[in-house]
């Protein structure tokens, strides 16, 4: 069986790849249809998102197809920077421009509380979609620490650590964040069905 990850972001690509390790499974993404637009990110919740990325590549390509959006909340912006996490600073976007914003947000403020946020949507090649959702909750630090990762990763320390997600190994990371919560959430609920070759849905 074949299913498509609704991202050009290689980084996601494979993580998404590792953490299901299906048997069965051809694993596409949207780098492999270069003629299909992006997708226009502006649902007012990650869910919406995501489930607006699985749908359309599933539909446009009648595949399975596999979508993830997330973002960091930060409880003294009032959620922000939310869905808009990718655009933060605007243009040029980019993960510095973005970190060195809510470094000047929270000049002086006390209250550092934040979490990470990610919701995987599965549709079949009709569009019917299920969702799934993982968060980490943590603190953002005053100065850009580590050089793994990516986005906002030098300024999230997760609750019960002392290193920033830039500063913990891949295989680390994906035990705590967000992404690897959805995701073997994900595996949970959908593997059997995925690997048995989807004939049931949802
Ligand atoms: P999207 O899910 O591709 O729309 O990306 C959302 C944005 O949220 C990314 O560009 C990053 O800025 C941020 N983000 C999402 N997940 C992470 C993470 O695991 N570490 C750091 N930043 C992240």
């Amino acid at each position: 069986m074949k299913i498509l990850i609704a991202s050009r972001n290689a980084h996601k690509i494979e993580e998404i790849k590792d953490i299901f390790a299906l048997p069965n499974v051809e694993w596409l993404s949207a780098a492999d249809f270069p003629e299909l637009p992006d997708v226009v990110e502006d649902g007012a919740t990650f869910e919406a998102n995501a489930v607006k990325k699985a749908t359309q590549l599933a539909r446009a390509t009648g595949l399975w197809a596999l979508g993830d959006d997330s973002g960091l909340e930060v409880v003294a912006l009032h959620g922000a920077p939310g869905v808009f996490s990718a655009r933060y600073a605007g243009e040029p976007c980019n993960y510095a421009n973005n970190n060195a914003k809510l470094l000047r947000e929270l000049a002086g403020q006390p209250n550092r509380a934040a979490r990470f946020r990610c919701v995987a949507a599965l549709s079949d090649p009709t569009g019917r979609a299920e969702t799934v959702a993982g968060s980490c909750p943590g603190r953002i630090i005053d100065a850009l620490r580590g050089t793994q990762g990516f986005g906002y990763d030098p300024l999230f320390v997760p609750d019960g650590y002392d290193r920033a997600f830039a500063e913990m190994d891949g295989a680390q990371k994906n035990r705590l964040s967000h992404r690897g919560r959805a995701l073997a959430l994900a595996k949970e609920k959908w593997g059997a069905l995925l690997a048995a070759n989807a004939v049931r849905w949802p």
